[in-house]
């Protein structure tokens, strides 16, 4: 059979949409594969983590920029080389292991085969690793490895994360090593660190309590503080941990603390206040034993009391000492004194003036010793009066002015004329010093002259400085003896006082009444050439003339034509005969007591016009005496003169205050006995005065000139003001006041002042003083007077009707 021409096709179609669709797919498919590999290449290759794979021979396969970094290499160059060569490892070049090939010792190679071989992964490995800088340095750094085992082309590799961690690493070894360090410290100091918290819990205590207080520190935390404090201390530790907690300020006090065995230690606790992370205030102490430190103080102040005492004890056995012998002293040079008065032959004369002058020389030194002992034992208090200060020193000159004349040295005062005439201080002290000074240099100086001076060195408002001094041409002073010559008992040697006699105390106390004044002392001198010792003193310049004090040289019994009759209380047979000589020659009638009762009996049956009252008496001293002759007796006229051989601060308030109207220190001095006696009468006179002008005005008797009536009117409106005042003080001394009792006090005293009404004068200040004093019963028995004398006078003269 033939074949049969083909004449048709058989044409297949076949759907290839999906097969064009799916190559297509695949092509975009392979290029989404090719973008994200790019990607993750590029993460791969900027990670800021050191990335790589290794494999399992150590190799490294790839490699990124920070990894390259970290090991100062190119990241191209990394591949392909062992880990060690790779990372520059320092034992390469050592020989230990050539290109890293053969390192055992790599702990970073090691570490990656062991994940590829057991195909486990490892996370934050740390070590260290020596590497070599591009300098050729050596540089050890800290690296933190993990590492993830994974297949790469049919091979078993790894990938590396590599972290840089010497910076933490360092620091986290520093603060151990700081820490380690503070432990030492704080378990070795001797000072035990405890911290407390705001409620006096220990939160923690240093090691070192235990050396201190002998507990165990893990005891101790939990436990209250104030349990460990002694008793009497727990007030002191308790507002002390309070105010710190208060105020937040540091501060250190001295507590009691309680050992283990019972016994106490002194400590020294500084505490801060510190505020933590979580906003508790806790108190942070330091604590030292001061046991010993303590024991030392109050060693210390033990022996400072004791020499003290002793010191207080030595001025007073010298200041009673020289006072006992003083007094007789006195009696000596008075009863000298007055026998030189009287009709003598020549060889008598001569002999008493001997005895006057020896006599006067050794109350100078006893004076010097009773003034040094009371200076020390602060009971000198300075004056404050009037007087000329030209006089002064002219007074004091002019002895010296024979002494200079007879030794052949020329003598000279200066003056300065811009000195005011009358100033305001101390004169009798200022007297001292300046006596010391030029005694000192008329006995230290044979030939040349004695200059003294006094000149205006300051001038401010109300009050002037003037500069003493005195200059002499004598034997001088060495400059290593500077320091030895305000020294008391101090001279410059021996033989200074056995040639020139002398304490060695004139200067010492010169310089301490000069400091007491509120002045400076020095001096300048070169050794057989000289001296010039100078002081500058401020005083308060005088506005007026009275008053002014002035001072007699020597003994002269002031004239008087009033012939007194005298009661002269006084148990010192030398001073009751001195005193009573004193008052006969003036031609008083005397009538001695022994004692205070003895004089009150006297005057229960004789009228007195004056009575000289000594204060230490046997039986009944003289403030006794003096209240019961006020009080008792009612015998308000008669003025009563304190004989008184301590003229201490306060002591004239005290006489005051029992009623008396003056005092004359013992041992006494002539003037000022006649001028106390004068002035203490003056007032008297006054008060009578006084007395008789409110009797003729309540009496309405005395109405004749229209002055006088003013006068009268005046004086009675006073009274009347003074009688108000009086009710007022009344109520303030029920309630207490003693502001307002003593302002009132003194309101009255100047009231009555301006008056004349002086028994009502001394009666206000008697109040105003007790009420400074805050002494309850001595106001009222003050008051008490005061008003007795008001009633007195009302009563007296209240029938008019005037004042009632
Ligand atoms: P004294 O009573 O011994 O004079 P002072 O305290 O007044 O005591 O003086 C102490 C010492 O200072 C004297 O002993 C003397 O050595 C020295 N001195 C004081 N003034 C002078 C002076 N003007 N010239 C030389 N020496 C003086």
């Amino acid at each position: 059979m033939k074949m049969k021409k083909m004449c048709s096709y058989i044409v297949v179609f076949r759907d290839i949409t999906d097969l064009e669709e799916a190559e297509l797919r695949l092509g975009e498919f392979s290029r989404t594969i090719r973008q994200e590999r790019e990607n993750l290449e590029t993460i791969f290759m900027v990670a800021p983590l050191g990335l790589m794979t290794v494999n399992k021979s150590g190799t490294i396969q790839k490699v990124n920029h920070s990894a390259a970094e970290m090991f100062y290499r190119d990241r191209v160059d990394m591949v392909g080389r062992r880990i060690g060569d790779g990372t520059r490892c320092m034992k390469k070049g050592a020989g230990e292991c050539t290109e890293g090939l053969y390192c055992d010792q790599c702990f970073f190679r090691r570490t990656v085969e062991e994940v590829i071989d057991k195909q486990r992964e490892i996370r934050g490995i740390e070590f260290r690793q020596n590497i070599v800088t591009p300098s050729g340095e050596e540089e050890h750094i800290w690296l933190r490895i993990s590492a993830v085992p994974i297949q790469l082309r049919d091979e078993n590799q790894a990938v590396v994360v590599v972290e840089d961690v010497t910076v933490t690493k360092e620091m986290a070894k520093s603060l151990i090593k700081n820490e380690k360090r503070l432990r030492l410290i704080t378990d070795n100091m001797i000072d035990a660190i405890t911290q407390v918290d705001s409620h006096g819990i220990i939160l923690y205590t240093s090691p070192s309590i235990w050396h201190l207080l002998g507990y165990n520190p893990d005891n101790l935390v939990g436990g209250r503080f104030i349990d460990y404090v002694h008793p009497s201390d727990v007030e002191e530790a308790m507002s002390s941990f309070q105010h710190r907690m208060k105020t937040w300020e540091n501060f250190t006090s001295e507590i009691r603390l309680r050992r283990n065995d019972g016994s106490y230690i002194w400590v020294e606790a500084s505490g801060n206040v510190i505020l933590d992370e979580k906003h508790q205030l806790s108190v942070v102490y330091v604590s030292r034993d001061v046991t010993v430190k303590r024991q030392a103080q109050l060693e210390i102040v033990k022996s400072k009391e004791a020499a003290e005492t002793a010191n207080s004890a030595k001025s007073e056995f010298l200041a009673n000492m020289s006072h006992e012998i003083r007094t007789p002293m006195n009696g000596i040079i008075g009863m000298t004194n007055l026998t030189l008065m009287s009709n003598l032959s020549e060889e008598q004369r001569e002999n008493l003036t001997m005895v006057k002058n020896s006599g006067e020389s050794l109350l100078r030194i006893i004076n010097s010793v009773l003034d040094f002992s009371k200076i020390e034992a602060g009971k000198v208090s300075l004056e404050s009066i009037r007087f000329d200060g030209s006089m002064l020193l002219k007074r004091i000159c002019s002895p010296f002015k024979i002494q200079a004349q007879n030794k052949g040295v020329a003598f000279n005062l200066n003056f300065d004329d811009r000195i005011p005439e009358y100033l305001i201080g101390d004169p009798n002290r200022l007297g001292q010093i300046l006596n010391n000074l030029i005694g000192n240099s008329m006995k230290f100086t044979s030939e040349g002259h004695v200059t003294v001076s006094a000149e205006v060195y300051q001038r401010s408002s109300g009050s002037i400085h003037i500069k003493f001094s005195v200059e002499d041409t004598g034997i001088g002073i060495a400059e290593k003896d500077r320091d030895k010559i305000f020294r008391s008992f101090s001279q410059v040697d021996g033989s200074i006082t056995r040639r020139y006699g002398g304490t060695g105390l004139g200067l010492s106390i010169s310089r301490q009444l000069v400091d007491m004044m509120h002045g400076q002392i020095d001096f300048t001198s070169r050794k057989n050439m000289g001296s010039r010792f100078f002081f500058t003193i401020p005083f308060k310049e005088a506005e007026e003339k009275q008053n002014v004090m002035t001072e007699g040289g020597y003994i002269e019994i002031p004239k008087t034509s009033r012939k007194l009759k005298v009661l002269l209380v006084e148990d010192d047979r030398v001073n009751q005969t001195f005193a009573k000589n004193l008052l006969k020659e003036q031609g008083h009638i005397v009538v001695v007591a022994d004692n205070g009762l003895k004089a009150v009996n006297t005057l229960i049956l004789d009228d007195f016009d004056i009575i000289f009252m000594d204060i230490q008496m046997p039986e009944l001293d003289g403030v006794e005496a003096t209240k019961i002759i006020r009080q008792r007796l009612r015998l308000d006229q008669v003025p009563i003169i304190a004989l008184t051989a301590h003229a201490i601060r306060g002591d004239r308030e005290r006489f005051l205050d029992a009623g008396m109207n003056g005092y004359v220190s013992k041992p006494i001095k002539v003037d000022n006995f006649f001028d106390t006696l004068e002035s203490v009468l003056q007032d008297s006179e006054r008060q009578v005065q006084q007395d008789t002008q409110i009797k003729k005005l309540i009496d309405g008797i005395d109405s004749q000139s229209d002055d006088t009536i003013q006068n009268q009117e005046e004086l009675q409106q006073a009274f009347f003001e003074i009688m108000g005042y009086s009710d007022m003080l009344s109520e303030y001394l029920n309630s207490r006041d003693f502001e307002n009792i003593e302002r009132t006090a003194h309101f009255i005293k100047n009231l009555s002042q301006t008056c004349g009404f002086y028994e009502l004068k001394r009666g206000a200040l008697r109040i105003e003083l007790s009420a400074r004093k805050e002494d309850v019963n001595q106001v009222k028995s003050s008051f008490d007077r005061f008003m007795n004398r008001v009633e007195f006078l009302k009563n007296q003269h209240g029938t008019t009707g005037l004042l009632g």
